[in-house]
């Protein structure tokens, strides 16, 4: 009863439900930039919304805010690979989350970021519920 109240609720609040997907979001990576592994501040739509990116998971992932602000209008791959902080397999942890397969993408970001693990306890929570999910 309880979780339909929930969603009953959250379908007269968008608001809140934008709140709670953009927290969700923040989860997956343990509150970490896709990036640069800093803590992460923003969203980031990786195809930018003023060339039609649309305002989806797929399309959207944590990243601070220098991130965010240098990337701006870029072409995120480009943009990326330019970057001091440029590590592959982020870079593919970022085409896994833009397929939709996040499992893979928090695979590869804790590849990337050995100490989400020990630090962000529920970001493994997360990735357990994902795997519970996906069997
Ligand atoms: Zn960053």
């Amino acid at each position: 009863m309880q979780n339909r109240d929930a969603v009953f609720l959250e379908d007269f609040c968008p608001k809140l439900r934008v709140r709670r997907w953009r927290q969700s979001l923040h989860t997956f990576t343990g509150e970490s930039c896709i990036y640069c592994g800093k803590p992460s501040e923003s969203i980031d739509h990786v195809l930018p919304r003023s060339r039609g990116g649309l305002s989806i998971t797929e399309n959207c992932v944590p990243a601070c805010l220098s991130c965010n602000g240098h990337k701006s209008d870029a072409e995120a791959f480009d943009w990326y690979r330019r970057q001091r902080f440029y590590d592959p397999r982020r870079a593919m942890a970022i085409r896994a989350w833009m397929d939709g397969d996040l499992r893979l993408a928090i695979r590869l970001l804790e590849w990337a970021q050995p100490q989400i693990d020990k630090n962000q306890a529920r970001s493994k929570d997360y990735s357990t519920d994902w795997d519970f999910q996906a069997a």
